[in-house]
């Protein structure tokens, strides 16, 4: 039994000077089955047990064990094969994605402030230098968002969302939720679970999916199913391979490389979000949940250390999903060769005629706005201009043909974006 629990120590000890996978141990109780997720819809996953939490997708934290049976649709697939015989998934249509949340939603830390704590003195001490470390390389990079550190212990503020940060020994991985919840979010770290680890559990509770689940992967990505750890899944290779590996169903771990269809937010902005990324610190290695020795993402990163620092596109990414990135101005309109949208918004002229080198744009009626998100200051925006910043002005070519939500005086139209006043001129 000491010899057993010495090697186990020092098997720990070597997964954390090797910075292991957010995977160390290969859950047991590996489940599949169909959850009607808050954010993502109905969707199959695999999910484990750990103490109070539902973990999904290798190291998400789904939420309480009585939030998962609250959202629990059915069981497609166990690993002690109870219950296999319904395995089949939804079909989605693949959109572009974003692979992460959505702008603008609840799930998003309101103003960028991150709140955490740690659970207890002995989290706080085992994982304090490389939470921080972590958290000095999200704020260096990304200098809108802010972390706040809470008392250590049980939330004694109260009304205040927390990211309590727990050790969970014996886990075997590490895990975190998404995005914001006004329940508080959860991460759980067991030995191991180091800077680089931290790293990407800090990007899911930012509200980063995993770049693998993005639904352009499998044109980037080589996954091999039957090199996962748990293959073939308690079946014969080819039941395995049917209803396991195929293209409209998963099971066991399979379900954690599964791109994510028509979930992810088409995201405006550049490139929707970034081309695929193989320096991202949301992908798993190449050996993630792999069998010994093989390779389930054969051209992804590194199979001895994780992605150890944020990738320009995790940068860009969150930045674009705080609203970091100031909206650019928009080119306004030339009032010489005005191209400005018949008859609702056909007048190019200055919102502020009277400063040096001013930027024209197209005007709307006053009340009126375009078909397009109220954020979306490529198609329609206001201006502090002298008049009052209740005119929306859209881009050349766009109608302005959309009543604004609240149309009359000077309030009017107050939920589509003001740009600065750097953007009344050229
Ligand atoms: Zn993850």
């Amino acid at each position: 039994m000491a010899a057993i629990t010495l090697v186990r120590f020092i098997l720990l000890a070597l997964l954390s000077v090797l910075g292991y996978c957010q995977i160390q141990t290969p859950p047991t109780n590996v489940t599949s089955g169909f959850v009607r997720h808050p954010i993502l819809g109905e969707t199959q996953i695999t999910w484990y047990y750990s103490g109070d939490y539902v973990v999904y997708d290798g190291d998400v934290v789904y939420g309480t064990i009585a939030d998962f049976t609250r959202d629990l649709i059915n069981v497609t697939y166990t690993n002690n094969n109870e219950n296999n015989t319904s395995v089949y998934r939804r079909e989605f249509s693949p959109q572009k994605r974003s692979n992460s949340i959505f702008q603008g939603t609840s799930g998003i830390w309101p103003a960028g402030q991150i709140n955490y704590r740690y659970a207890d003195s002995t989290t706080e001490s085992l994982f304090s230098t490389f939470v921080q470390q972590a958290i000095a390389e999200w704020e260096g990079n990304v200098p809108c968002l802010k972390w706040n550190q809470k008392p250590t212990g049980s939330d004694t503020a109260g009304g205040v969302s927390t990211t309590t940060i727990q050790y969970a020994p014996g886990q075997g991985y590490c895990a975190a939720s998404i995005g914001f919840s006004s329940g508080g979010d959860a991460m759980l770290l067991d030995n191991g679970c180091g800077r680089a680890e931290i790293l990407h559990e800090w990007g899911h509770i930012l509200g980063l999916y995993h770049e693998h689940k993005r639904p352009d992967a499998n044109g980037f990505l080589q996954f091999v199913c039957q090199n996962l750890q748990d293959y073939p899944f308690g079946f014969t290779p080819a039941v395995a391979d049917a209803t396991c590996c195929g293209a409209s169903a998963c099971c066991g771990f399979a379900c954690q490389f599964t791109p994510q269809f028509g979930t992810y937010y088409n995201q405006l902005g550049p490139a929707n979000g970034g081309a695929f990324d193989f320096d991202s610190v949301m992908l798993y290695r190449r050996d993630a949940f792999a069998a010994p020795g093989k390779f389930t993402l054969t051209n992804g990163p590194n199979s001895y250390q994780n992605p150890q620092h944020l990738s320009p596109g995790d940068i860009a990414r969150v930045q674009q999903l705080y609203g970091c990135i100031a909206p650019t101005c928009p080119n306004g309109c030339n009032p010489l060769s005005n191209t400005c949208s018949f008859p609702t918004a056909q007048d190019c002229i200055y919102p502020s005629p009277n400063i040096p080198n001013p930027r024209a744009a197209c005007a709307c009626r006053a009340g009126y706005k375009a078909a397009a998100a109220d954020d979306d200051t490529t198609k329609h925006w206001r201006l502090p201009a002298p008049e009052g910043s209740f005119r929306v002005w859209v881009a050349e070519g766009v109608p302005c043909d959309t009543l604004c939500d609240f149309p009359w005086g000077v309030n009017s139209c107050q939920e589509v974006t003001e740009l600065g006043a750097e953007c009344l001129h050229t």
